[in-house]
Order: structure tokens, then C-alpha cells, then sequence
């Protein structure tokens, strides 16, 4: 008889596992372990569950590249023993976090899966019990005895999303995220609908890999109409800033003058990357389709293509961190590493 699948709870934080402070009404983090010998559902899953916490969680604002880093050796330190892992976690920027870890997790082989909940785990109405069970559940999914997930993913109200693909898009509904550039993983209902054919597969036995280091001296600009050379030209003097986000308007465009194109032409020449990612919510960059971004593209702008901002950015520290070279970073930021863009 094949042995149950053994899931790791990592509890970060989030709504999930908070309670209102009596003082002041406001919602924040409470030991979860506690709140774990609540939920007897638990006992009825076919798995064997074991938890991990931080040691102080946090309201998901307050993660940084250091917890990412934390989560990630917890992974690693537990990654022989367990079948598939469950990181609680805040909505707020659970897509930067999953983001970050795809690209931390090289070759892995076994699923991890990111959650959390829009009210408390001790609220009657809580959505928390169905998205933490489910989770559960397609973490522990395995096929010939190998888990069925080998990505890192969001699940979130009845959906499975590749975790780097998703964004936050609601503070108040329960479907508070979408995956706009692709499909579904699973669709949870009556039955757990898989739609295996988008699930990442590894090619063979790589060895799996842990990479810590990443690189925050970056930033995001938001482009605007109005949009003026001092701040642009501050912001690219920034003492040791190695990459940008450009967030453009619709397929890559941006303005036309001669200062601004300048300006970028010469953070470029100086070593800067600067990564043109649409603003708008779904489709893709595409320079050279209109007159706007032609410039942009001969200058040595480097295309997010359908990327989001919450995976580019966290692409850009990962990349930066391992010290990728100029003259590859390009290529590299091009080329898909976890079915992050198209
Ligand atoms: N502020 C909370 C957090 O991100 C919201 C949530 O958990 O949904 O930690």
C-alpha cells in the first residue's frame, strides 16, 4: 500500500491566522498553531500534516527578500522528508512571494502552494477552511507515486493559478486573484478539474537548487501622462541602481521626446536594465508594433512580454542576484525560466 503523502504547513502570516486586537479593532497576526487544533476538517484529509511557523508572523506588507529567503530554507532543509508543501500567507503580496519563489526553487519537483484567506480562520463566514483543505489536497496529489505538482502555485477561491502568472485584484472579494496571461491549473467544484496539459513539467532528474540571493537595488516606474525629465533623470541617478521596471501603456508604449528617450538611452549605455512590462492588466509587450515603442527597442529595452510586474520584479532581483552578466541579462530576462511569460 502506498504511504500517505506527507504535506509541510508553513504559516508566514496573513489574515488567515489573525485575531482582532481588543484595544484598537485592528486585525493582526496570532499564533496559528493554536488556531490549527481548531479546525478538526484536518484530521479527515488523507495526508500527513506537520506545520512550521515564523517565529513572529507578519501582515504580508511587511515581507521582504530576507523572509522570502526564509521560506525558501525551510523548503530546502525539509524538502527530502515531505511530499508537497502549503505556505500560509497574506493576499497583499502573496503574488510577489510566489513569484519570488518560482524563480528561487531550481528544478523543483514537488508542489508548493501559497494561500491564505480574506477573513480569519476563526470568522464564521471565513473563506479560509476551503482554501487551506483544497490546498491541502492538491498538494498532496500524486500519480505512480510521484506528486502531480511540481510548480509553484497560488490557490485561491476554487483556483489553482501558476503562482508567478497571478495578481491581487480585489481587497474585498473572496476571488481576490486572477491569472491573466494563463489558463487555470485546477478548478476546484464538485470534482478537482486538472488541467494537467498547463502544468510545468521537469524534463528529467535534475538536481534541485535553492538560490537565496537576490538583488533589491531596483525599482518600478509607472508611466503617466505628465511624467517629467527631473524625476525620471532622479530616479535613474540613483546611487547602485542596477534595473528598472518600465511599466508602459498598453502594448510597450511610452513617449516619443527626445529627453526621455535619452535619458533611458543613457542609464542603458551606463549599464542599467530596464525591463518594458505593460501596465494593462492582461496581453503582452510588443515593441515595434506601434511608432511609440520602436526607440524603445533600438535603444536596448528589454521585453517583459506578458510577464507581470509582481514576477518581473522579482525576476529582475533573481537574475541581478546571480550576477548574470550584461551582456546575457537580456537574453536571460527574455527567455522563460518558469513558465513565468509566453
Ligand atoms: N493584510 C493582510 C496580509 O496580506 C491581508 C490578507 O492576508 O489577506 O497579510
Amino acid at each position: 500500500m502506498l504511504s500517505k503523502s506527507k504535506i509541510l504547513l508553513i504559516y508566514t502570516g496573513g489574515t488567515i491566522g489573525m485575531k482582532k486586537d481588543f484595544e484598537t479593532g485592528a486585525l493582526r497576526a496570532f499564533n496559528f498553531s493554536k488556531l490549527l487544533q481548531r479546525i478538526p476538517e484536518l484530521k479527515q484529509l488523507d495526508c500527513d500534516i506537520e506545520t512550521i511557523s515564523f517565529e513572529k508572523p507578519i501582515d504580508s506588507s511587511n515581507m521582504n527578500p530576507e523572509k522570502w529567503a526564509k521560506i525558501a530554507t525551510i523548503i530546502e532543509d525539509n524538502y527530502a522528508i515531505f511530499d508537497g508543501f502549503v505556505v500560509l500567507h497574506g493576499s497583499d503580496t502573496m503574488s510577489y512571494s510566489a513569484s519570488a519563489l518560482s524563480f528561487m526553487l531550481e528544478n523543483l519537483a514537488k508542489p508548493v502552494i501559497f494561500t491564505g484567506s480574506q477573513l480569519p480562520i476563526g470568522d464564521l463566514r471565513t473563506d479560509a477552511k476551503e482554501n487551506l483543505i483544497t490546498a491541502i489536497q492538491i498538494a498532496s496529489l500524486r500519480e505512480k507515486g510521484k506528486p502531480v505538482i511540481s510548480e509553484v502555485c497560488l490557490y485561491f477561491e476554487y483556483k489553482l493559478y501558476r503562482g508567478n502568472r497571478t495578481t491581487k485584484i480585489n481587497a474585498e472579494h473572496f476571488n481576490a486573484f486572477t491569472s491573466p496571461n494563463y489558463p487555470d491549473l485546477v478548478e476546484s467544484g464538485v470534482h478537482l478539474k486538472l488541467n494537467s496539459e498547463l502544468f510545468w513539467a521537469l524534463s528529467s532528474n535534475l538536481q534541485f537548487k535553492v538560490h537565496k540571493n537576490l538583488d533589491n537595488n531596483v525599482a518600478i516606474i509607472k508611466m503617466f501622462p505628465g511624467i517629467n525629465e527631473v524625476v525620471l533623470a532622479a530616479i535613474l541617478s540613483i546611487p547602485n541602481l542596477k534595473g528598472i521596471i518600465l511599466e508602459t501603456y498598453g502594448a510597450g508604449n511610452a513617449p516619443t521626446e527626445d529627453w526621455f528617450i535619452n535619458l533611458l538611452k543613457e542609464a542603458i549605455n551606463k549599464g542599467l536594465h530596464i525591463i518594458n512590462v505593460t501596465q494593462c492588466s492582461a496581453g503582452s509587450v510588443n515593441m515595434g508594433q506601434y511608432e511609440t515603442s520602436t526607440a524603445l527597442k533600438e535603444i536596448g529595452v528589454i521585453s517583459g512580454k506578458d510577464i507581470t510586474t509582481e514576477a518581473a520584479i522579482t525576476k529582475l532581483m533573481h537574475l541581478l542576484g546571480q550576477e548574470t552578466s550584461g551582456s546575457e541579462f537580456k537574453n536571460a530576462f527574455e527567455t522563460s525560466l518558469r513558465g513565468e511569460m509566453a
